[in-house]
């Protein structure tokens, strides 16, 4: 019998999941896989966060199919190699996906469609983790914004409800082949569950959230981040629930689609300044500083808090996130890359283009960016935005005792050193 296979990526959901919506509904006897792709979790540490997130969330999906008599097949390897052995071992009719818009993606979506297009089997793929994707929201030129303020201008003017109405997968399950396919073990995988918990979201009270957003000792934003990457909830039922909550919760959804629309169109950006004219920038890349930078031991509390928030729990609220990332390119010069490929490592949001696209605006190379002369003052960071060093005291333990460090430059010589480095690095051009 032909089979139609629905292969989840960044979708992690049997609810509200476009493609997975049409599988079900126009073929029977579908097939859900997962890929665990070795070319991504090869370079992963064994008690990596995400996967063990992705896992357990797999696990999830799997027990609520074994309720209707079903399963998930989950397999382990570089994707070219399991579709070629489950078309080699199955009468693939179709396999239907969403849409994923970072490089490695679509590289890897259009080898497996060519290989299915060889094998005579039709795929279908459709937007499901943005509202507009890369060509829906463009200029009037048909160039795409590199500006945020009117890409969310037009972004708001083009959007209307039905653009947010649920594709209502869950109402297709008998539609799921019968199977019982075995679901790995951790271990099976070469991987171990991570204690790192996390964070459930919450949609409900996003009222103080554009009063308290900006307080990370407040516990007001959403912690929808990892929830969205994977796709545990739908990008349309977070706005249909928080649209006319908060106007400025909206705004940081849109900065989301923004930067997955840089990256898409300006696909350099992974491993280049935005802006060319940076390029010059002389970083001084002091690896010991790094090391102090990453353990969070720079004898700047709220630097440091940041970054032990981040190694502890996979997570750093977003104002900190400013502030260490500042602290990184402007204060210790060093190359923005080099921070970001920390975060990539280490956060369990980790999305490259809203991780690129903050990182390129925070050393000022980005698009939309920071202006280089702009270098954020930890010590006034603190006083606006943790005044009663509650979220500082939470990470910093040792805050009070002899054995915390000293600032590991002093403040005034670093930004008049950041300053001029980045105008003699723009000069230069
Ligand atoms: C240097 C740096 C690196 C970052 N790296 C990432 C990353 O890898 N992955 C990631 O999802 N976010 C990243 N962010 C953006 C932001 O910090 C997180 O999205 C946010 O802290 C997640 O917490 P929350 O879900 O409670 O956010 P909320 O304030 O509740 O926001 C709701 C959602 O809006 C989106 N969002 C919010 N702010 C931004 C933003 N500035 N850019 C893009 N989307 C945003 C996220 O999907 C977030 O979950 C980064 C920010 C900085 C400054």
């Amino acid at each position: 019998m032909k089979t139609t296979f629905f292969w989840f990526r960044r979708d992690l959901r049997l609810s509200d999941n476009t493609a997975l919506f049409h599988a079900l509904s126009e073929n029977q006897q579908v097939i859900p896989l997962f890929i665990f792709d070795s070319n991504i979790i090869e370079e992963l540490p064994k008690n990596d966060a995400r996967i063990s997130f992705i896992y357990k969330q797999l696990q999830s999906i799997n027990e609520e199919l074994k309720k209707i008599r079903s399963s998930m097949l989950v397999l382990k390897g570089s994707p070219k190699e399991v579709w070629q052995k489950i078309i080699s071992e199955y009468e693939v009719k179709n396999i239907y996906f969403n849409k994923d818009y970072e490089p490695y993606a679509i590289k890897r979506d259009t080898e497996i469609s060519t290989l299915a297009k060889n094998n005579n089997i039709a795929v279908f793929s459709y937007k499901d983790q943005v509202i507009f994707e890369e060509n829906d929201v463009l200029k009037d030129d048909e160039t795409p914004y590199t500006i945020y303020t009117p890409y969310k201008n037009k972004w708001l003017k083009a959007f209307s409800s039905t653009l947010c109405e649920a594709k209502k997968s869950e109402n297709h399950l008998t539609n799921l082949a019968k199977t019982q396919f075995s679901f790995p073990s951790i271990t099976s995988l070469n991987f171990n569950l991570s204690s790192i918990k996390v964070k459930p979201y919450s949609l409900a009270n996003l009222e103080s959230y554009e009063a308290e957003r900006n307080f990370p000792a407040i516990d007001s934003t959403s912690y929808l981040s990892p929830h969205l990457r994977f796709g545990n909830i739908s990008t349309r039922e977070v706005i249909n629930n928080t649209k006319h909550q908060s106007e400025i919760f909206l705004n940081e959804l849109i900065w989301r689609e923004f930067f997955m629309q840089i990256l898409f169109h300006f696909p350099h950006v992974v491993n280049q300044n935005f802006k060319v004219k940076y390029d010059q920038i002389n970083w001084r890349n002091n690896e010991k500083e790094f090391v102090l930078w990453c353990e969070g031991k720079t004898g700047y509390p709220i630097v440091d808090a940041g970054m032990r928030q981040l190694n502890e729990t996979g997570y750093m609220h977003n104002r900190v996130r400013m502030v260490v990332a500042s602290f990184l390119c402007k204060h210790l010069l060093v190359d923005w890359r080099w921070g970001e490929a920390y975060f990539a490592k280490k956060l369990l949001d980790y999305d490259l283009s809203a991780n690129n696209g903050n990182w390129q605006w925070a050393a000022g190379t980005g698009c939309d960016a920071a202006p280089y002369f702009r270098v954020f003052n930890p010590y006034e960071q603190v006083k606006k935005f943790d005044p009663k060093l509650k979220y500082i005291s939470r990470w910093v333990k040792d805050l009070h005792e002899l054995s915390y460090p000293s600032p590991m430059v002093e403040h005034k010589f670093a930004r008049e050193r950041a300053i001029a480095t980045y105008k003699k690095g723009l000069e230069g051009v």
